[in-house]
């Protein structure tokens, strides 16, 4: 056992320095983070945490192997409103308590924690607790979840809350294997990104093991009153029980979705792949967290039209969770490439009329962003100085990411670009890069083999100039031509035939209205097509923001209810920016705010909060 674990050091240590010496400048350049990762990083940690659910906390120790880089005695770490009981070093086989030191409070970064580690110490642990309001956490009461019988709480790490519940060197620059024990009430579910059981025994202890090297923010947790459900021999679902079975049939193509991403870029290099159904309070679509990625209720619509948010989070395992960004500037490096990949899969297993509406309405959001974001935000690899990465959240490193590789792959031809991307995700795999990394490497690569097809220049103002290139791609799809056709027969009192429409086409007719359609045509829509009491979330969600904007009143109760029930951002926040527009509308929207608020995750809180309480 002693051995294994050395040897297991000893492996991991050689990674770390092979990529110390690439990365070294990569890491001065986080600017969101305490650590000084060519001083001493954590490659690996153990996590021995309780769970209570009354104190809304974890409590316990983080332990750190330390690898040195230098001769430094301290160790620099990133928290957020945790409590430091006490800091202890390995010292000639025995623990020895140690001196340690939180720093003054960054509005977005937290608090540093130094420890002094001395000169020989090869371990650390530190014994800690969270706060209730950790940003990271979202804790639920049984009343808060469906059957009403467990407490149920998640993390969300993504981009810099790993802090917030447990002391980390908190950049993406580091890698780190993690073995955990949780501790939680009988009869509950404790899972990880890491290696879950698929037939566990809820008696409330916990063991887990990630072997493979993944950045901090990868790290999740959740406990609740969790089922197993496997669609394949490799992917499963763990849910509540009021959605098992719905979430199973919704997402059955998954193992044909991993078989056709690696036909296309390589193997799957994480063993398993399962998908956690989060309560509707999470504030994303989907994270990627290795092994088990955490999904939103909100895309079990019934129907399988919404998969490609589950596309998008199996792409990771290739970009983001392989080859990792080094910090959020290079954020475009796991959210492009995974947005281009996700269409990819999309084509692959449903064809290319499909694929191009998804890219035609993530254009259409791009679009809409960037008629609002200040232009520096619409950059790339964008400056960020210390600002949160979350208040910078938007569809630019998304969508204009995928832009820009589908400009590669029409320059350079489908075969090339793609052989050139599996070699990619070889060459870092495991790694944690940067955009000069990757420039360098597409120029060497790809632009200088096939010369005078693509400039640096023109691949530059990709990168760090604001807004689209003059000759970027404009994805435009036909069946979307033909859905405005029809909205303008209608228009003019004719029928619509939507037999054949799936709930991209339903979407883009919505979203497409003109903004003077008379509150008759309102009416008349709801009537024929019950938009106001759709149960596919996104097409509710772009009927209850045009009903806002054009006062449609029937639909008052549903926003009211829809907000109160939702806690995905992207779905609840353009309805109260929309909202926020009128002063009558933004009282009602203040109001129905206070009592959505305890059921909104501290993330969806401080996103909205800036929008209907700007002058705070
Ligand atoms: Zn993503």
């Amino acid at each position: 056992m002693a051995i294994k674990q050395h040897m297991k050091q000893w492996l991991y240590a050689t990674t770390v320095v092979v990529s110390a010496s690439a990365t070294t400048s990569a890491w001065a350049e986080d600017a969101h983070s305490y650590a000084k990762l060519d001083e001493v990083s954590t490659p690996h940690l153990e996590l021995d945490l309780t769970i209570d659910f009354d104190a809304k906390q974890l409590r316990g120790t983080a332990t750190y192997d330390l690898l040195r880089h230098g001769d430094a005695s301290q160790l620099h770490l990133d928290t957020r409103e945790l409590s430091i009981q006490k800091t202890e070093i390995w010292v000639d086989g025995a623990w020895q308590e140690t001196a340690h030191q939180l720093g003054d409070e960054h509005e977005s970064l937290g608090q540093e924690l130094t420890i002094s580690i001395g000169e020989e110490s090869e371990k650390v642990r530190i014994h800690y607790a969270t706060a209730p309001t950790a940003s990271g956490l979202q804790w639920l009461t049984p009343e808060q979840t469906k059957s009403k019988k467990f407490p149920f709480m998640f993390s969300q790490s993504q981009p810099i809350h790993a802090r917030s519940w447990m002391p980390i060197q908190d950049t993406p620059a580091l890698r780190l294997t993690y073995d955990a024990k949780l501790h939680t009430p009988k009869g509950m579910l404790a899972v990880m990104s890491a290696n879950n059981s698929l037939s566990p025994e809820r008696n409330g202890e916990y063991t887990f093991s990630m072997p493979q090297p993944i950045s901090p923010y990868l790290i999740a947790i959740a406990a609740g009153e969790l089922e197993v459900k496997s669609i394949s021999d490799n992917v499963a679902v763990f849910a509540e029980p009021y959605i098992i079975d719905d979430a199973a049939w919704e997402w059955a193509d998954t193992p044909a979705m991993i078989t056709a991403t690696e036909a296309m870029y390589g193997p799957y290099r994480w063993d398993r792949y399962d998908l956690l159904v989060l309560p509707p309070s999470f504030p994303f679509g989907g994270m990627e967290n290795p092994r088990l990625s955490f999904i939103t209720p909100t895309v079990v619509s019934g129907d399988r039209t919404l998969i490609n948010l589950i596309a998008h989070e199996l792409a990771h395992s290739w970009s983001g969770n392989l080859v990792t960004n080094a910090s959020w500037r290079d954020m475009w490096l796991n959210e492009g490439f995974t947005s281009y990949v996700e269409n990819r899969i999309m084509e692959a297993l449903f064809g290319e009329r499909r694929a191009v509406m998804e890219q035609a309405l993530g254009y259409q959001d791009l679009l809409d962003d960037m008629s609002r974001l200040a232009p520096k935000d619409t950059v790339l690899n964008i400056e960020l100085g210390t600002r949160h990465p979350d208040d910078v959240f938007s569809n630019v490193p998304y969508v204009k990411g995928q832009l820009f590789l589908m400009y590669l792959e029409e320059k350079f031809g489908r075969e090339t670009f793609d052989s050139f991307l599996r070699q990619y995700f070889d060459d870092f795999a495991f790694q944690s890069i940067s955009t000069a990394q990757f420039k360098e490497y597409l120029a060497r690569n790809l632009l200088a083999k096939h010369p005078n097809v693509v400039s640096m220049d023109k691949v530059n103002e990709w990168i760090h100039q604001p807004g689209l290139p003059e000759d970027a791609p404009k994805p435009a799809s036909d069946a979307f031509a033909q859905v405005e056709k029809q909205m303008q027969r209608w228009l003019k009192g004719g029928q619509l035939e939507t037999a054949d429409w799936t709930t991209h086409e339903w979407l883009h007719f919505i979203n497409s209205l003109p903004l003077d359609i008379s509150s008759v045509n309102m009416k008349r829509l709801d009537e024929q097509f019950q938009f106001t009491q759709s149960s596919n979330a996104e097409i509710a969600h772009a009927w209850l923001k045009l009903s806002i904007t054009k006062d449609y009143e029937p639909a008052r109760e549903r926003l009211r209810n829809y907000l109160l029930t939702i806690g995905r951002n992207k779905l609840v926040s353009p309805l109260y920016r929309e909202l926020a527009k009128t002063p009558e509308n933004l009282k009602w929207a203040r109001e129905v705010y206070q009592q959505a608020k305890p059921g909104y995750h501290p993330l969806t809180q401080t996103v909205n909060e800036a929008l209907l309480y700007p002058e705070k």
